[in-house]
């Protein structure tokens, strides 16, 4: 039976569809991922106007049909859009986050805790909380949402507390280990301070909003980009196109 459906979803990607349509994939927060034509997106005057950019939460209302992967979007009305109030820097992160969400989410499997994920995330964004730590706690909490991120307390071979040494990013096997069981584990993703870890055991217990509170040094927010990059890169078995391009636009 064919229904018409409204839910809170966040737009990941757009792609054309002939002369005047697009394609958009979003997450809504009941039904996972859905992918639906919006018609006439491409036009001047689009009734989708300003509400298609990646990580755009809004309200959308779609039109299914069961035996057809795609829907058909009738509207989208903006509840929050990352171009409002958020910084440049912002808006060069905000294309990555999006297509995160997309690799991360599996099509059509509801994943409601994503989906709060990505819209906090959002949030955050438009009240200018500064986009680096910002994406560090992101990519911590998909990597943790899926049972995937390492133990931030001890070395995941011989048990010992993380102490004023910090841990190695044990890329191969996506694990933290101590400085001393980190010389005979191969190829790693560089190390992570005290500091680094004190800040992720701090920033996973907070909405993203209240990070800016927290202290994290320049030094150690890079150990943990090279390090969440690593861990990611090795989980997907590639690196995303967007995270090349922050790397490159520095
Ligand atoms: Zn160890």
């Amino acid at each position: 039976m064919p229904s018409s459906r409204t839910a809170e979803a966040l737009i990941l990607r757009t792609y054309k569809l002939g002369e005047a349509d697009r394609i958009v994939v979003f997450l809504t927060k009941d039904r996972g991922k859905r992918r639906g034509v919006a018609k006439g997106a491409r036009r001047v005057r689009s009734r989708f106007l300003g509400s298609l950019e990646p990580l755009t939460l809004g309200r959308v209302r779609y039109f299914e049909h069961e035996q057809r992967e795609l829907v058909r979007i009738d509207e989208i009305e903006v509840i929050r859009s990352p171009l409002s109030g958020a910084s440049g820097a912002a808006l060069g992160h905000v294309g990555y986050f999006a297509e995160l969400l997309d690799e991360w989410a599996p099509e059509a499997s509801p994943n409601e805790k994503l989906f709060r994920l990505g819209a906090s995330v959002v949030g955050a964004v438009t009240e200018g909380v500064g986009v680096e730590r910002l994406a560090r706690y992101f990519e911590y909490w998909l990597l943790r949402l899926e049972g995937l991120y390492p133990s931030l307390s001890a070395c995941a071979i011989c048990a010992a507390r993380f102490d004023e040494d910090g841990a190695v990013v044990a890329t191969r096997d996506r694990v933290f280990v101590c400085a001393r069981c980190g010389r005979s584990v191969g190829p790693t993703g560089g190390r992570l301070s005290a500091e680094a870890l004190a800040y992720l055991r701090a920033a996973g217990r907070r909405q993203p909003r209240s990070l800016d509170e927290l202290a994290l040094t320049a030094g150690a927010a890079r150990e943990l980009e090279v390090a969440h990059h690593a861990l990611i890169a090795a989980h997907l078995e590639k690196e995303l196109k967007s995270a090349r391009v922050l790397r490159e636009m520095r």
